[in-house]
């Protein structure tokens, strides 16, 4: 059978009313962080750090209610990797890069990549943009730099929704991605105490994610594992994938914000001014005489 990369969404852990306390997400992601580990030509540890990024911004991207929503995941670090991006829709699109993406650092231990190492102390930003005037963005201080630890951190303290986060990337000796996906478990306002202690603890006691997909487990046996104990109901699903949406319009948008001092210097060199997309890697190329066009 061949793989798909997909999410699914859930609600469980019904309280005594009947009401879900919990809502919960799980993706297997494969293909998406192998898309970006060959766009990006990344080390094995951005690999891992940037694939766990990805993964649980797809998840996050489904929370968004208008197909116009964009989700922007930023960590800035002083480690080697310098920081990551990540953008999703809910759409199940989601797109991202490093800002070194061939930095690496030794493994932690056998099969235990440094991501943390790679990351660094620095800063998570979530950024909510909705089409109104001010996107929503929250910050906060890393934990860990190993990405699941720092999601959930800012959930629980930029939030205040108590959240329990998966995160897991395998990386092959031949840097080819092996398997990825993530859990993401979320508290309803109203929930028990006591609920948050439980999902953690189950969380705690799973095989490594990684080594539950590789055995072929779905994103809805994922859940039904992280909620053992608990009722889950399966509320939906979708294939996500890595995409990027740019285009002529959006690299002329960047060109102008460099402001004009700095566009009319680079129209007066007489070369054709390249772009090269972020995300994707695609290269833009303006002659002069259309750059200078644009400033008009
Ligand atoms: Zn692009």
């Amino acid at each position: 059978m061949e793989y798909r990369d997909y999410m699914v969404r859930a609600m469980g852990a019904r309280n005594a009313a009947g009401e879900p306390q919990v809502r919960a997400f799980a993706a297997t992601t494969r293909n998406l962080v192998e898309e970006a580990r060959r766009i990006h030509d990344q080390s094995a540890t951005a690999t891992a750090a940037l694939g766990r990024l990805l993964t649980v911004g797809v998840m996050m991207g489904d929370m968004m209610e208008e197909d116009s929503d964009r989700l922007t995941l930023q960590i800035r670090g002083s480690g080697p990797v310098r920081g990551l991006t990540v953008t999703a829709d809910n759409q199940g699109n989601v797109k991202g890069y490093c800002v070194n993406p061939a930095a690496d650092l030794p493994p932690k231990s056998p099969g235990h990549l440094n991501v943390g190492g790679l990351v660094g102390p620095g800063t998570l930003t979530v950024i909510r943009d909705m089409g109104l005037k001010e996107p929503y963005a929250g910050t906060v201080d890393l934990r860990s730099g190993e990405i699941a630890e720092d999601l959930a951190w800012y959930f629980a303290s930029s939030e205040q929704v108590p959240s329990a986060v998966d995160l897991g990337v395998l990386v092959d000796t031949d840097l080819s991605v092996a398997s990825a996906g993530g859990i993401l478990l979320q508290m309803m306002p109203f929930a028990e105490d006591g609920i948050i202690t439980r999902l953690e603890q189950n969380l705690s006691h799973l095989p490594h994610i990684t080594t539950l997909l590789g055995e072929g487990d779905t994103p809805e046996q994922l859940l039904q594992q992280a909620m053992e104990g608990l009722d889950v109901e399966i509320t939906g699903s979708k294939p996500v994938q890595y995409h990027c949406n740019c285009s002529r319009e959006r690299v002329e948008k960047v060109l102008l914000s460099l402001g004009r001092r700095e566009l009319e210097g680079l129209i007066a060199e007489g070369k054709d001014i390249e772009l090269c997309c972020e995300f994707c890697g695609k290269k833009y190329s303006f002659t002069p005489e259309e750059a200078r066009a644009l400033l008009q």
